[in-house]
């Protein structure tokens, strides 16, 4: 199929501009009836799929190179979850037209974080229609191996990577919930639109970690998660929960809300032995991740989270971020 010089971009022009590149690591890229792809003797395929539409899961303010990067972070943040190596990606692609700027944008911000982590896009499709995203990603892990939600033991250290509530307060200064200073919203920003996927760190875990899970809507939820297929309870320390400087200057409903509830964090919740908690210690720092522990797995179901003065709080109607209620 080819397009007279004046015929409007199609849709085979639009794949050969902007969203093929040569694979690296899989043995048929873009452009045949099904991508092929060759995990290597003993891995498994760990497969995670996420979607992305204007208005629910991002706004339409976000600039193309971001929403780029944050479209692929979000998937390989389940794959960092799972302890598996990225190895490639589909696209499928909805806009309204095909606009040359937001595709350059869009593309640059894809290829950058598809570079750092050797992924190739091995195929997808594009229709006309309002902007949506979809990726699924493709990795690979040890038979075995793979870390999984339903592994959490009684006696289990809880830990999370990074710090959490950011992306959320910069939601809430969006909504106008809350003023941040030009510094403090362009840090929340960063936060929201531009999550760094914990892979190193996923990889590191494995072997170490009891179970995990990427905090994608938020850490009662995805905790929530956790505790169900594992089949027990947790204890959590408000106090012990990393945020920023940032958050921190903040009144403290609104860190509670954003640290409990905040949703869009993609960084790691894992849990692992007491008597390894100098190994976790290490795993991070061999990833320049910060990891803190926050608490314990218990055998009574249901989750507890004590506030400073070690009182439980009553965390009837948090919530945790939902797409079809939010
Ligand atoms: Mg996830």
């Amino acid at each position: 199929v080819s397009a007279s010089p004046r015929a409007p971009m199609g849709e085979f022009d639009l794949i050969a501009k902007w969203f093929t590149k040569p694979a690296r690591r899989s043995p048929l890229g873009v452009g045949d009836d099904c991508a092929l792809l060759a995990p290597r003797a003993g891995q498994q395929l760990a497969v995670s799929t996420d979607l992305l539409v204007e208005g629910r899961h991002f706004l339409s303010t976000v600039p193309a190179d971001l929403l780029g990067h944050k479209s692929l972070a979000v998937n390989l943040s389940d794959l960092a979850a799972c302890g598996a190596e990225p190895l490639a990606f589909t696209l499928s692609l909805a806009m309204p037209r095909v606009d040359s700027e937001f595709l350059e944008g869009f593309s640059s911000g894809l290829w950058t974080l598809a570079d750092r982590f050797h992924v190739d896009l091995v195929g997808g499709d594009t229709t006309a229609g309002p902007l949506t995203i979809g990726i699924t990603v493709f990795g690979e892990v040890p038979k075995g191996a793979a870390l999984l939600r339903g592994g959490a033991q009684v006696g289990d250290d809880l830990w999370v990577s990074g710090t959490l509530g950011d992306a959320r307060l910069a939601l809430e200064a969006f909504r106008g919930r809350v003023s941040l200073s030009e510094a403090g919203f362009a840090q929340a920003r960063r936060a929201m639109e531009q999550p760094q996927p914990r892979v190193e760190l996923g990889l590191a875990l494995r072997g170490l970690a009891h179970s995990a899970i990427d905090l994608s809507d938020g850490l009662l939820g995805d905790l929530g998660h956790v505790l169900a297929r594992s089949r027990v309870g947790a204890v959590v320390d408000e106090a012990l929960l990393p945020r920023s400087a940032l958050l921190a200057s903040q009144s403290s409903l609104m860190q509670r809300q954003c640290l409990l509830t905040g949703g869009d964090d993609y960084e790691l919740l894992f849990s692992a032995a007491p008597q390894d908690a100098q190994r976790v210690l290490q795993a991070g720092q061999s990833c320049l991740t910060t990891v803190t522990r926050i608490g314990r797995v218990v055998a009574d179901a249901g989750l507890i989270v004590r506030d400073a003065a070690g009182q439980a709080l009553d965390l009837h109607g948090q919530r945790a971020f939902d797409h079809f209620a939010s």
